[in-house]
């Protein structure tokens, strides 16, 4: 498991969330998480193609559906890749946690 922030690989856990989820703290960072089916690998192969079906012009829903992605990661897929603006994201993030 890697720190969705830094990547860093030093990961202890950090208690559970109020749903009994373990949480987990990057000693690298200090950011604090929960591990989260979005985070799921995708293959490069499956990426390839979700980039395809986007130029489609395709609703994520099905996008999701064909792909066997959640509706979720692709939504979060999606940010990424055409709203990038990390810096608005980590602190979002970061109120979110407090
Ligand atoms: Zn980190």
């Amino acid at each position: 498991m890697n720190c969705p922030k830094c990547q860093s690989t030093q990961i202890i856990k950090y208690g559970h969330t109020h749903y009994g989820k373990p949480r987990f703290r990057c000693q690298a960072c200090g950011r604090q998480f929960v591990e989260d089916a979005t985070r799921q690998p995708i293959e490069d192969a499956t990426r390839q193609l979700i980039d395809k079906l986007l130029l489609e012009r395709l609703a994520l829903a099905a996008i999701a559906r064909v792909t066997g992605v959640s509706q979720r990661w692709l939504q979060m897929y999606v940010n990424q890749k055409f709203y990038q603006t990390p810096k608005t994201i980590e602190v979002t993030q970061k109120n979110q946690v407090g």
